[in-house]
């Protein structure tokens, strides 16, 4: 059986196809020698790792996922999860909508020491048992698509993220000029200096 995978990177044509749901456990193994599709949706809601990271807990993943064995006979996991998250911007403290397009390239291990000859294009996908949660797979892979501090897009929501740090900075010295504006670590040093 054969399949292009790049179908799943072109924007143009992909839709999320109509499946069945998706397993709550997968055997990657026996699944990638039957070359599997799996696509579906995951609510957010119950990944409790990655909602801990998000400002609210509504919304689902697509996944769009097929597994296989590639010419050097590496078992994998490829495809694509999409997904819009709300995360509080680390600039303004102000929620902002964040959308996952994350391109998964999993190469299925069964020992750590494998890890090291995998092609660099995968990231290693250690198994150890038959029966694998395929939600702490996806939650992983989302985790990684988030951003280490979150931030709204200056080229577009400049305005939101300046007003409200203007906002939030009225009651002090009401400057948004990132040298005049008060540093917390100055304003502290001035107490200990004070006490
Ligand atoms: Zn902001």
């Amino acid at each position: 059986m054969h399949f292009s995978f790049d179908r799943l990177r072109d924007n143009r044509y992909y839709s999320p196809p109509m499946m069945d749901p998706l397993p709550q456990y997968i055997d990657p193994i026996r699944l990638a020698i039957k070359f599997k599709r799996l696509s579906g949706q995951m609510s957010l809601g119950e990944m409790e790792r990655l909602t801990s990271l998000l400002a609210s807990t509504q919304g689902q993943v697509d996944i769009d996922l097929e597994l296989g064995i590639d010419r050097s006979k590496i078992r994998n996991i490829r495809g694509r999860i999409r997904a819009n998250v709300t995360l509080v911007c680390q600039r303004c403290l102000q929620t902002m909508d964040y959308m996952i397009d994350s391109k998964v390239m999993l190469g299925i291990i069964i020992e750590r020491e494998q890890a090291d000859q995998l092609p660099a294009k995968y990231e290693p996908l250690l198994i150890e048992s038959d029966k694998v949660s395929l939600k702490d797979i996806i939650e992983d892979e989302m985790i990684l698509a988030i951003p280490s501090t979150p931030h709204h897009d200056l080229s577009n929501d400049k305005e939101v993220c300046e007003s409200t740090i203007k906002y939030f900075h009225n009651d002090s010295k009401g400057s948004v000029d990132g040298n005049k504006r008060e540093n917390p670590f100055a304003v502290l040093a001035d107490l200990k200096r004070k006490n």
